[in-house]
């Protein structure tokens, strides 16, 4: 009897517990990073925006020039068949595109690699855990800027993550939890798995680029147009950013996630701020509701 407590794989057409999915250490996947991925959230028995996702995922790996022969219905089916076999209410669900390596005698390129899909359902993961959450996160902008979009574009969502990590390491150096960076230009981009708001004066801001095309951020600007809250998509220098009245993260791995700390510097009353509340409850609010949501057929385990 296979064993699906710690969740569910699928990989190259075979679906099995998430502790038997290996994949080859020769593969150009993982010896260069050249992958692509998509993650959509499952929560209380429906995905999120699950369209949405795959149509990102189909646009990265057009991108990068993958062709799995899986089509995007198939990968629909093979999203819910791994959730059902998991049979988890709230999930963290993964799709990644993997380029294998080039058969024997082929030139050593990309090109003549075949690509293939390794997707997995685990239990809801979160960037922030509960007291982070509740007193707002602190972070850092730190020496090392965001890869440039000319080199990698950020839109596909990609396993470059070096400039990230090291981020990450340096707030946590700090004594901070996670880390925004900025582009050469000195414009605010995102951080370690999330898109970045702030906000001044009553005025909310996202950057107009360098930056991945979140799905939760999407949703956000959705809550924003619904509550008539103004919002604006242009480049937010790193000063204006440290000074703002409030500021949130956000991610599929979390939600909205309010700042408290910026680099040190306490803003407002050291909690999460008002407007960033007020978009984060809506957010749950309406999930709670139904909004975008698919109920996982777990009929297909
Ligand atoms: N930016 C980066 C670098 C990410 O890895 C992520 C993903 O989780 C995001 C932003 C947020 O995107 P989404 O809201 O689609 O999860």
């Amino acid at each position: 009897m296979d064993d699906y407590s710690k969740g569910a794989a699928y990989l190259s057409g075979d679906y099995m517990p998430l502790d038997r999915a290996r994949i080859p250490v020769t593969h150009f996947a993982f010896r260069r990073s050249d992958v692509c991925y998509d993650v959509v959230g499952v929560w209380d028995g429906a995905f999120f925006r699950l369209d949405d996702h795959i149509r990102r995922f189909r646009a990265s790996m057009v991108k990068l020039r993958m062709t799995p022969p899986e089509s995007d219905d198939d990968i629909r089916r093979i999203l819910h068949r791994i959730v059902a076999l998991s049979g988890l209410r709230r999930a963290y669900v993964a799709m990644d595109c993997l380029r294998a390596s080039p058969p024997p005698g082929a030139p050593r390129s990309a090109a003549f690699a075949p690509s293939y899909l390794s997707c997995f359902a685990v239990p809801w993961i979160s960037l922030a855990d509960d007291g982070q959450m509740a007193r707002g996160l602190h972070v850092v902008i730190p020496d090392v800027q965001r890869i440039a979009p000319e080199a990698v574009d950020p839109r596909v969502k990609n396993f470059h993550w070096g400039d990230l990590t090291a981020g990450l390491f340096q707030a946590h150096d700090a004594g901070a939890d996670t880390a925004v960076l900025a582009d050469a230009r000195g414009m605010i981009t995102e951080g370690p798995g999330f898109n970045v708001f702030s906000i001044t004066g009553g005025t909310i801001a996202t950057p107009r680029c360098g930056a991945l095309e979140g799905i939760t951020r999407q949703s956000v600007m959705d809550l924003c147009a619904e509550l008539g809250l103004p919002l604006e998509l242009r480049d937010i220098p790193v000063a204006e950013f440290r000074q703002a009245d409030e500021a949130f993260v956000c991610s599929t791995a979390g939600g909205i996630m309010p700042v408290s700390r910026i680099d040190g510097r306490i803003m407002g009353n050291d909690r999460p701020g008002p407007v960033s509340t007020r978009l984060r409850d809506r957010f749950w609010q309406k999930r709670a509701e139904g909004w975008h949501a698919t109920p996982v057929d777990y009929s297909l385990a």
